[in-house]
């Protein structure tokens, strides 16, 4: 089966090694040569774990290749999936859609034998079916079906996600297209993944709802955290407590900075555009992005606190920038809204992330100072913040540590250490909802 990624980012990157993996010839399509270039060299443009193996090893079986001609890998391509970015539109919040509409043209044009054009962009709903409409516009004798094909993949754990997922959503309108993408997915038959067969419009709508969901358990424990902090209780304990009860679950109940990413703060925003242009309510998502903004504000009113009332003049040592760990995606990362409120009132920031440095940089004030490792960012620091829970600060020498800094304050965003631990270090211990 020809199968063709329109977008080589992470989604596009990793469904198309993964599909390669499965046995399907692929071919990866992006804009950005100097990107197709670097894969062409064998060179993987982002840190994801594993996939510079799984790239190389079906490049090397003849089953992967990359190229930025869209004509050429269209004409003889089975499916074609889009997955380009759908970033926030500025403005509104909805889904700028410039990017699908753009792919689909492209499509078009080189369309020749029957083919199946999937969206696997995240995109509002009625997306596919305008998709149709463009492509049918600009070839009206092309042979296609549109399928919504919505990606659950997580960053950082991206190709077992893909590899191992809780289930696949196909939304389709004809048998024809189903059957293809039944196909292309059997090798999932083995581990028996769930497919969810629906129409366009469900499709659509399972991934924005989902997002929105997760989003939802986030900013509930964050409040929760809040009212942990006023009362005594351990938001730690609270979310165990609720996440033994089935019905809950215990996943994306951690109490933190706010949740960041290049999904769920675009997709909370799409979802309620969404409902607003449907003239529906939206009310439980809307409170989910304002307590988000708000959860971001309250880590720099923290560790104001934390420094005695005032963070000018103070060297503060971050431990970690990327939204989360195992990824080097800086895209709406909390460290974006935190570290410039810190550096506007007169602190120094010295920063650690062991991926993200290399993104973060255009992203922050120039101001920032980047540390190799995390000896040297901690080094004559007031205070430490550690702002995403990477392994190598979970296991931190407190006492070295403790020696190094100038200060003693430990501001723990991501609830990783005790308090026991931290004072038997000398240090004095903040984190979020205990
Ligand atoms: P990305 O920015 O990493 O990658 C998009 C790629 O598409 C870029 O490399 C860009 O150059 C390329 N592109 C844009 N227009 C093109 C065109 N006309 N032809 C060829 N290439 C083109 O984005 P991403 O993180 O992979 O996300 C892609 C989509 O998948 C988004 O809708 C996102 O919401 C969704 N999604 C992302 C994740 C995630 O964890 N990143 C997970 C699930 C779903």
């Amino acid at each position: 089966m020809n199968v063709v990624m329109i977008g080589a980012g992470y989604v596009g990157l990793v469904s198309g090694a993964c599909f390669a993996e499965f046995g399907a010839s692929v071919t990866c399509v992006d804009k950005q040569e100097d990107r197709i270039t670097a894969l062409q060299q064998g060179k993987i443009p982002i840190y994801e774990p594993g996939l510079d193996e799984l790239v190389r090893k079906n490049a090397e079986a003849g089953r992967l290749s990359f190229t930025t001609d869209v004509a050429g890998s269209v004409a003889k391509a089975d499916l074609i999936f889009i997955a380009v970015g759908t970033p926030t539109r500025r403005g509104d919040g909805h889904a700028d859609l410039k990017y699908v509409y753009a792919a689909a043209e492209e499509i078009a044009v080189n369309l020749q034998d029957y083919t199946v054009i999937v969206d696997k962009s995240t995109v509002p709903v009625g997306t596919a079916r305008e998709v149709a409409r463009v492509i049918r516009k600009t070839n009206p004798d092309a042979d296609f079906d549109v399928a919504s094909n919505p990606e659950f993949l997580r960053e950082g754990s991206a190709i077992s996600d893909f590899m191992r997922p809780d289930r696949v959503v196909l939304g389709v309108e004809s048998e024809r297209a189903e059957n293809r993408l039944r196909e292309l997915y059997r090798p999932l038959n083995l581990i028996e993944a769930p497919l969810l067969i629906t129409g366009l419009e469900s499709a659509e709508l399972i991934k924005y709802a989902a997002n929105a969901f997760l989003a939802t358990k986030i900013s509930f424990i964050n409040e929760m955290s809040q009212l942990c902090e006023k009362t005594g209780a351990d938001v730690n304990a609270v979310a165990k407590g609720m996440g033994m009860d089935k019905r809950i679950g215990n996943k994306f109940l951690h109490a933190g900075p706010g949740y960041g990413g290049s999904c769920f703060p675009k997709d909370t925003l799409a979802l309620n555009r969404m409902a607003q242009e449907y003239g529906v309510g939206s009310r439980i998502v809307e409170a989910v992005v304002e307590v988000n903004a708000s959860q971001k504000a309250r880590m720099v009113s923290k560790i104001r606190e934390a420094l005695g009332g005032s963070e000018a003049d103070k060297r503060i040592a971050v431990l970690g920038l990327t939204f989360k760990p195992e990824t080097d995606d800086m895209r709406d990362a909390p460290a974006l809204a935190i570290l410039p409120a810190l550096i506007d009132r007169g602190a120094t920031i010295c920063a650690h992330d062991p991926e993200g440095m290399e993104e973060a940089r255009p992203l922050l004030p120039d101001d920032v100072e980047y540390a190799e490792n995390i000896e040297a960012a901690v080094k004559d620091a007031d205070a430490v913040v550690l702002m995403t829970e990477w392994n190598q600060y979970r296991g931190l020498n407190l006492n070295e540590l403790s020696k190094a800094m100038r200060g003693d304050v430990f501001i723990d965003l991501r609830n990783v250490y005790e308090r026991g631990l931290m004072e038997r270090a000398g240090l004095q211990y903040t984190s979020v909802g205990r």
